[in-house]
């Protein structure tokens, strides 16, 4: 049910109201209560039996009067919803508007709005005035929100044609916290929370290159997210902005990632110490894949005993495309032995990182040339030993295989400088407005919408 937010439907409202206390002192009092018997007799002096039909008849009268208006007053404004295929026409015509006026209603709406963009389970809020002449009955103003915050209203004017406008809310920024703990999932403890999608999304991206969504959730983890949103005055929200900062602690021990512009104008996200989320390398250099194998000793499919397995295999499609999991140089790319068609890369800090059983190479791949991180270096095949399509990857540092899990890699990047100390600025205001906000869901209003956001 739309809230009183139009002049017209917060009129009707207040009409409504005074009605009602005028009935309660119009109408009849209990049979106990005889004062007003005594006030009557002292003007007119009837007899007893005159004053009593008098009484009746006035309070009838009044009954009837104060039943008419009040239902004049409940009838003047009208919710009508549009149903699936209903054109603006039919919903109007429904609610009892005649042809004419209909066809001049949805001239006036064009002017600011296609009426054919109406979508069923939209509202139209109609409010009905009447004629104290003719005792016609006319609509006056119809409104119908487009989004939060926007909405068309169309006024009848003294010569009888309408006009349409649109009208767009004051709204504010503001920002937000929300807060959780985890029992399943993060996705269902921000749903459960009240936190919108986007912010969830948001979370996922920011937190992926340190987080295993699939195996580091616990039950008793908890997450807290801080983030900007524009709302209008009667606190609805008309969209979702950025996350200032987000903490997840699992197991005890919390990550918290602020956004912070960098001096080329990139906002991203860094831990405390100003390190970027991003790291050189990534852990899962495909999409969608799920891992099949992991790293340590395994009885081998292929050879039958137990053998160490020195990288991780993701099982996907052949043909799905791998990426680079950091910027680097290729080092090689052959037909290796068992490994099939193989790549590996040097990146920097005595980093590298293969890809085995490869179906074919990326294109450019050669040894010497430089890659970027998520540049494609190749396709998921079977080549080599191998018992389906997957992709075998390595992580190997100072030329030892390590565990691409659990490795520890470093970030992609490091703020110094005035450009560190900017963001300890930065960061301890953000804690401020964090801390103020500290129950949940609550709000603090941080300037008008027009004014550039701070992340922006
Ligand atoms: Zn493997």
């Amino acid at each position: 049910m739309a809230k009183a937010k139009w002049p017209g439907l917060s009129l009707c409202v207040c009409v409504g109201a005074s009605l009602g206390a005028a009935a309660t002192l119009l109408l009849p009092a209990s049979p106990d209560q005889t004062k007003p018997k005594s006030f009557l007799a002292a003007v007119f002096t009837p007899s007893e039996e005159e004053l009593q039909t008098a009484i009746e008849n006035d309070l009838s009268n009044i009954q009837l009067a104060v039943r008419r208006v009040a239902t004049a007053a409940l009838d003047a404004t009208k919710t009508v919803t549009i149903r699936a295929g209903d054109t603006m026409s039919d919903v109007l015509q429904r609610a009892g508007i005649d042809r004419g006026v209909t066809l001049n209603i949805i001239e006036a709406v064009k002017q600011v709005y296609n009426p054919r963009r109406l979508q069923s389970g939209q509202a139209l809020t109609l409010n009905f005035i009447d004629d104290p002449h003719t005792d016609d009955r006319h609509l006056g103003e119809m409104t119908f929100e487009l989004s939060p915050g926007e909405s068309v209203a169309v006024e009848r004017t003294d010569d009888g044609t309408y006009n349409a406008r649109k009208i767009v809310a004051e709204t504010h920024r503001e920002l937000t916290r929300y807060d959780g703990s985890i029992s399943s999932s993060l996705a269902a403890a921000t749903a459960e929370a009240g936190v919108p999608h986007k912010i969830l999304d948001d979370m996922v991206k920011m937190f992926s290159y340190d987080v295993d969504f699939q195996r580091d959730i616990q039950e008793g983890d908890a997450f807290s997210v801080m983030f900007e949103r524009v709302v209008t005055a009667d606190g609805r929200v008309v969209s979702t902005g950025a996350i200032r900062v987000a903490s997840m602690t699992l197991s005890g021990s919390p990550l918290k990632l602020y956004a912070f512009k960098d001096a080329d104008g990139n906002v991203d996200f860094y831990n405390e110490k100003g390190e970027g989320v991003r790291k050189a390398l990534l852990r899962t250099p495909i999409n969608g894949a799920r891992l099949t194998s992991g790293f340590g000793m395994r009885q081998h499919p292929i050879l039958g005993y137990s053998k160490m397995h020195e990288g991780i295999d993701f099982g996907a499609p052949t043909g799905t495309p791998v990426f680079a999991a950091g910027d680097g140089v290729i080092e090689k790319r052959e037909i290796f032995g068992g490994y099939g068609n193989y790549v590996r890369i040097r990146h920097s800090s005595g980093y590298a990182t293969a890809y085995a059983h490869l179906s074919r190479f990326g294109q450019n791949i050669q040894v010497g040339k430089r890659v970027r991180q998520e540049q494609i270096i190749g396709y998921v095949g079977t080549t080599g030993r191998s018992t389906g399509a997957h992709l075998h990857y390595e992580v190997l540092r100072d030329a030892r295989q390590v565990n691409p899990m659990t490795v520890k890699f470093p970030s992609s990047e490091k703020l110094e400088g005035t450009t560190l100390a900017r963001f300890k600025e930065s960061r301890s205001t953000t804690d401020r407005q964090y801390a103020e906000l500290a129950h949940p869901s609550s709000v603090a209003m941080i300037g008008p919408t027009r004014e550039d956001s701070a992340l922006r």
